[in-house]
């Protein structure tokens, strides 16, 4: 009798368990560790990916059922890679399953989407590609010291990271792009992470200009079929270097060398759904467990980061000026508080004349906002009642474009009210400030502004963020004006003028990174000016002038800002003196939500007794309802992620013998941002 061979398989479910499967032997030739294959799961078909194979029967096991289906693909993860995903499902508390699905394009494990139209899939548009060999540069000083360090890493082998600290526009992308050249001249390849999509159009026209046909993209805005073929092509080698977002990080790119993770310290390198992992860790643990080399670049790198260079762990490479002697822009706070509150204008005096000037000159301008739509909140005049969310615990933003009222948070939309809901007034309040609402003023204001504005609502479309790009590049519009997808890495050399419109937003985060957050947003955003031969302007308004994170970012002075917060968080004992785990409860019953965390709580506190871990909370989420649900959350701090980490699993243990209701949600978030 030939013998059965057997499948562990990792579903992409809630669970950590594996399930065994048995593999008819027409589908023996083609299965591997590695492989996506269908199988039955409780009436449903779900796609899974082979964990192990064996050929011993499965003791104790009954009514073992059998594989439906396999993918043609083969494996779709080498053993490096594989060893990677278990780590990052073991270290973020996630499903194998689940990890094992982020990692790849969707369609290569699910049946590939019908109806796309084959001519929209595109090549990346003439002007990206047309770029031929540049001639290279001469490196600065502090660029070729840097440079050396890193080729001679390469050289070496071996296990390094290195962060590059440079000032906005030091030329941290001529680095990476030598570095590259080093990596691919040796026979190897080279995975560049970005921050954001919206970032990649001119990321990966510089390096197609160095790299032709062996630059491929992998992120969300690309068809199914396109990131397929790339992940495909990386996988054979056709491709040797990546550009991508997040989940780039586990492109299986052959006989990988380096790892370059471009604005390290973003806050969207952290994926916000299960499996919760951030990708610049995830790349310093592939570089890990690849033996090669990684280089974080930032100019301002996060705590972590940092504190990681103060410890010896990382190498540091600085680039403390910009490149050709420029000057770094200056910055001016406008108070909001006083003279300008009266008036009640989206615009200071300051900001409306400097947008002036330099439209006059015939300039370019960039304007930020952190706020979506027209305005954040809708009022009614006669009773005061904010019109909120029906599933949410927050007020819905008024889009003028739609005239709608949206939930940013679950997506909800309505018509605009004509009557409250509460007095059957009629008369609203359009109250606070977002994007939509600056942009009706700059129509009004400037009469020779011509307006490019990019955020979420004016990108949806496939196309359209490169075509605003494309058209701020060739000065058809003279004003980009955008949410946080123009504060970073944007290179236009004719902008000489940034305006904050309000710094605020970010500062009122009930957040220990707060202060952070802030420091580097301005930065950030103040490195978009001044980047060609004139010197630039930055102009930030704001009603908390005197905010420490503020000042230090009005000196650009990255030095001043870590010494200070470094010792604000030892004292509070937050990371990177301490480890975080978030665990969140929510359901749609508020008591049942409120019961089952108190109870959760107490077990946690229970084991932590003398363990030198705190349990904080439990405690109301601070958008205490989304989504219809209710969520509650408890926070682990503590000197070790072991600790921690044990900690939970003990008390989780406790409880589910109580039996948890299953319209109950748990989520765990290893280190929490
Ligand atoms: P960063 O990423 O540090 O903000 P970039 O790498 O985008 O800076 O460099 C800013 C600009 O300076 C780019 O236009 C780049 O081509 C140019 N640049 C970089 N290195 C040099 C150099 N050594 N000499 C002249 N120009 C340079
Ligand atoms: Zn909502």
């Amino acid at each position: 009798m030939p013998e059965t061979l057997f499948a562990e398989v990792a579903l992409p479910l809630p669970i950590s368990q594996t399930f065994i499967y048995s593999v008819p032997s027409s589908f023996k030739e083609n299965l591997f560790v590695g492989s996506s294959v269908r199988v039955p799961f409780g009436g449903r078909k779900l796609e899974g990916y082979v964990v192990r194979t064996s050929s011993d029967y499965p003791e104790g096991l009954k009514g073992i059922k059998e594989i439906i289906s396999v993918s043609p693909q083969g494996s779709l993860f080498d053993a490096q890679l594989f060893k990677l995903t278990k780590w990052v499902s073991d270290y973020y508390m996630a499903p194998l399953g689940e990890v094992l699905r982020a990692a790849v394009p969707g369609s290569l494990a699910r049946k590939e989407r019908k109806g796309i139209d084959a001519s929209l899939s595109e090549a990346p548009p003439s002007w990206i590609a047309a770029a031929g060999q540049k001639e290279r540069m001469e490196l600065t000083k502090p660029q070729r010291e840097g440079l050396e360090l890193i080729e001679s890493s390469l050289e070496s082998g071996g296990f390094k990271v290195f962060l590059i600290h440079g000032v906005t526009g030091s030329g941290k992308t001529e680095i990476y792009i030598r570095a590259v050249r080093k990596a691919l001249d040796s026979g190897g390849s080279a995975l560049i992470l970005l921050p954001e999509v919206s970032l990649s159009t001119q990321i990966e026209r510089v390096f197609r200009d160095s790299f032709g046909d062996e630059v491929g993209v992998l992120h969300s805005y690309l068809l199914d079929s396109e990131r397929k073929k790339n992940w495909l092509d990386a996988r054979t080698g056709k491709l040797r270097v990546i550009i991508g977002a997040r989940s780039a990080v586990f492109a299986p790119l052959k006989d990988l060398k380096l790892i370059v993770v471009d604005e390290e310290h973003e806050t969207t390198y952290k994926q916000g759904d299960s499996p919760r992992y951030n990708a610049r860790d995830v790349a310093v643990m592939r570089a890990k467990l690849l033996g090669i080399t990684c280089l974080l670049g930032s100019a301002t790198p996060s705590l972590e980061t940092y504190a990681n260079v103060k410890k010896g762990k990382y190498t540091l490479i600085e680039l403390p000026e910009r490149v050709e002697s420029r000057s770094l822009a200056s910055v001016e706070i406008v108070d909001m508080r006083e003279k300008e509150r009266k008036k009640q204008k989206i615009f200071s005096e300051l900001m409306e004349t400097e947008v002036k000037e330099a439209l006059a000159r015939d300039e370019q301008v960039i304007l930020f906002i952190n706020r979506r739509g027209f305005s954040p909140f809708v009022q009614c005049l006669g009773c005061g009642f904010v019109v909120e969310c029906p599933h949410c615990d927050v007020p819905l933003t008024y889009h003028i474009d739609s005239l709608t009222l949206q939930c940013h948070y679950c997506g909800y939309r309505m018509k605009i009210v004509e009557n409250c809901s509460n007095c059957k007034g009629s008369i609203f309040r359009y109250g606070g400030v977002a994007i939509q609402k600056v942009e009706k003023e700059i129509e009004k204001l400037f009469e020779n502004a011509r307006l490019a504005r990019m955020d979420l609502d004016t990108t949806r479309k496939r196309g359209a963020h490169r075509e605003l790009f494309r058209a701020f590049e060739a000065r058809e519009k003279n004003i980009l004006l955008g949410t946080q997808m123009v504060t970073k890495g944007f290179d236009f050399p004719e902008v000489t003028l940034v305006g904050v419109i309000s710094a605020d937003t970010q500062l009122n985060l009930p957040d220990f990174r707060s202060s952070e957050r802030t420091f580097q947003l301005l930065t950030q955003v103040a490195g978009r000016a001044g980047r060609g031969d004139k010197p630039g302007k930055v102009v930030v308004q704001t009603y908390l002038p005197e905010t420490p994170s503020l000042v230090a970012a009005q000196k650009q002075d990255y030095a001043e800002f870590f010494e200070a917060e470094i010792s604000e968080r030892k004292e509070l004992g937050y990371p990177p003196f301490s480890k975080l785990i978030e665990v969140e409860l929510s359901g749609k019953k508020e008591e049942l939500v409120v019961e089952r965390s108190k109870m959760l709580g107490a077990a946690l506190k229970e084991e932590a007794h003398g363990t030198g871990v705190e349990v904080l909370g439990p405690a109301p989420h601070p958008i205490s309802r989304l989504k219809g649900r209710f969520r509650w959350r408890i926070t682990l701090r503590g000197s070790s992620h072991e600790k921690l980490k044990a900690l939970l699993q003990k008390g989780l243990a406790k409880i589910e013998k109580k039996k948890f209701p299953s319209s109950l949600r748990l989520t765990i978030d290893v280190d929490p941002l």
